[in-house]
Parts: C-alpha cells; sequence; structure tokens
C-alpha cells in the first residue's frame, strides 16, 4: 500500500516507518525535521522536507498518517505558532489528502486532550480539563481541535478515520537534550553523565510510561484492522508512575552517583496521568507487553552506544 506519514522522521515516525517498511508497505513522509535528531532514514522512503501545514499533493495514498508535532512542553511553550498550526491547519492538510484519496485516516492525538484529568485511569469517554488560554493550550486544545475536525470529516464525508491518544511513549531514540527531552531521557541522560536529576516540583506527579515497541503493535492494529471508522483509543499503560519513582529507578538501572535535585514546577503540570486500556484491550486485543523496568533498561543501553 501507499502510505503518507507526517513526521516521519522523528521518534515515534522512525519506528513506525520501520515496521511498516517491512510489511512491505511504499512510505512518503513529510516532516520539517524542525525536531526529528538520531535518524536519517530518507534513504529508504520518498522524503519530503516541508512543515505539515504548508503540505499538498495530488498523489493518491491507501492510508494518511498524521503524526507530525513537537510534544515536548519546554519546546513547545517556545515555539506555540509552529505547534498550534502542525496539529489544527497541518490535520486539514492531512484531511484534505485522505479525502481526496478516500484514504484511511490515522491521527496521533495526545493523553493532553485530558489536561488535568480527575478520573485516573482516564478512559476515552472523560472530556477533558483544560485551560484553553494556558500555557500549554498550543498543544492540548490543537490536539482537541484536531480530534473535533477529524470526526467532522467522518460524520460529513464518511471518511474511514482512527485517532489514538498515546500516553508517554519511550525508548530508543528519544531526544534527551535541551528543551527537547522528555522525561525519561533526560532522566537516563543526565544518570549517564553522573548529573543531576532534575525532578520539578515535588515529583510526586505521576505518568504512565508506553515502551515504544508496545506503541508501534497498536499503531499497526489501528492502521490494518477493519470496522474502526469513527473511533478513538488510548494508547498507553495504566501502571501509574511517580516521577521521583522514575528518577529513583533510573538511577539504580544505570548504577549511577547522581543524585536528585529539586526544581520549582512545570505551570499547569497535570498533577496525574495513567490510561484506562479496557477500550484497546477488547477492541484491538492489544495490551501492553514491555514492563518499565525491561524498557528502561533497553533504552539505558540504546543511550550507552550513543554517548559513548
Ligand atoms: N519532568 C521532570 N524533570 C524533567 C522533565 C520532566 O520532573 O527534567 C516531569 C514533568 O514535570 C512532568 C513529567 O516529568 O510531570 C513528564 O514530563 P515530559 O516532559 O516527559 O512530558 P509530559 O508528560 O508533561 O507531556
Amino acid at each position: 500500500m501507499k502510505i503518507l506519514i507526517s513526521g516521519g522522521a522523528g521518534f515515534l515516525g522512525f519506528h513506525l516507518t520501520k515496521a511498516l517498511l517491512e510489511e512491505g508497505e511504499e512510505i512518503t513522509i513529510v516532516d520539517d525535521l524542525s525536531t526529528a535528531k538520531y535518524f536519517d532514514i530518507r534513504r529508504d522512503v520518498e522524503f519530503i522536507k516541508k512543515k505539515v501545514e504548508e503540505f499538498d499533493t495530488d498523489k493518491k495514498y491507501d492510508i494518511v498518517i498524521h503524526l507530525a508535532a513537537r510534544p515536548s512542553p519546554e519546546d513547545y511553550i517556545q515555539h506555540p505558532v509552529d505547534t498550534a498550526l502542525s496539529n489544527s491547519l497541518g490535520t486539514y492538510r492531512m484531511l484534505e489528502i485522505a479525502r481526496k484519496s478516500n484514504a484511511r485516516f490515522v491521527y496521533t492525538s495526545s493523553s493532553e486532550v485530558y489536561g488535568s484529568a480527575s478520573i485516573i485511569p482516564t478512559p476515552e469517554t472523560y472530556w477533558g480539563y483544560v485551560n484553553p488560554i494556558g500555557i500549554r493550550s498550543c498543544y492540548d486544545e490543537s490536539k482537541r481541535f484536531s480530534e473535533a475536525l477529524i470526526m467532522a470529516y467522518y460524520r460529513q464525508y464518511k471518511l474511514d478515520t482512527r485517532i489514538q491518544r498515546p500516553f508517554n511513549v519511550y525508548g530508543p531514540g528519544l531526544r534527551e537534550d535541551g528543551t527537547y527531552g522528555r522525561v525519561v531521557s533526560r532522566f537516563i541522560y543526565q544518570a549517564l553523565k553522573g548529573e543531576d536529576l532534575t525532578v520539578f516540583g515535588d515529583g510526586n506527579q505521576t505518568r504512565a510510561f508506553l515502551y515504544i515497541s508496545d506503541w508501534v503493535e497498536a499503531t499497526k492494529k489501528l492502521i490494518y484492522k477493519d470496522e474502526l471508522a469513527g473511533e478513538v483509543f488510548n494508547i498507553g499503560s495504566d501502571k501509574e508512575t511517580k516521577i521521583v519513582d522514575l528518577a529513583k529507578m533510573i538511577i539504580k538501572l544505570t548504577d549511577s552517583k547522581s543524585k536528585i535535585k529539586f526544581l520549582p514546577p512545570r505551570p499547569d503540570d497535570p498533577p496525574r496521568r495513567a490510561a484506562d486500556i479496557t477500550r484497546a484491550k477488547e477492541k484491538l486485543d492489544w495490551y501492553p507487553q514491555v514492563s518499565l523496568e525491561e524498557g528502561l533498561k533497553l533504552t539505558i543501553n540504546w543511550f550507552k552506544g550513543v554517548l559513548q
């Protein structure tokens, strides 16, 4: 099949593209390389260097996957306009390409649509508690708008749309540097370099972490399974971990002498997050296979290789 992927050079996109190439698919990637760091897959695919919101084509595809985004809070807070546009105008552009091709449309939304949720683990039926003008709104509100626009295309044009809401996916290839770093890769980097691990706030905030191979498996099911039009799925873990406990685990697994340093909390940082994955279990026959400890060990080993 011919598959178009926006953001295919990033962390999620690289791993997904690799898996889809193994299935024998013909892949076109549109990516502006604004956040991609570790991977270069431009040799194996048709590669178009462009912002997704500026991309258009008359080519026809069987599947359109919209992944392009700036998911690191510190990064998107610095680039709020690009962030909001890739998940609004960018979603519109990709939906139009899908509509003209009559393609299946797969969107990577975010657990951020739930904001500071009051039900944990959070089911898909929860509507969210989000600050529309807050510092994170360029990201979470644009993801929410994307979902609304996608459902409009599903209802008005009968487009075969599928939405997933991933929860804190990690693994080899996740950036660790500067404003791009997410918590897992940043802590691993700090631990391996013997630097203090920077915990924001008291570290009692929680996240539920999903290893990349589990995310790829779920996403393949969303791409290939029939009769999922108009559906939305949490793709994450239901096991909540405190950030301070994650820091301790990483110090132990890396056998590091690093200490934990507590910094001021991030504004609007959701205090708790975990996925209710009952729906994914039932309809996708999917459940995470890799434990946090196993996934961290694999990620630490990969980082040891690249940081040498
Ligand atoms: N975090 C932290 N130290 C860091 C980076 C992140 O304590 O150096 C915390 C952050 O405050 C949040 C959690 O880890 O509660 C996850 O942050 P991340 O940037 O990975 O993404 P988020 O889940 O907030 O989108």
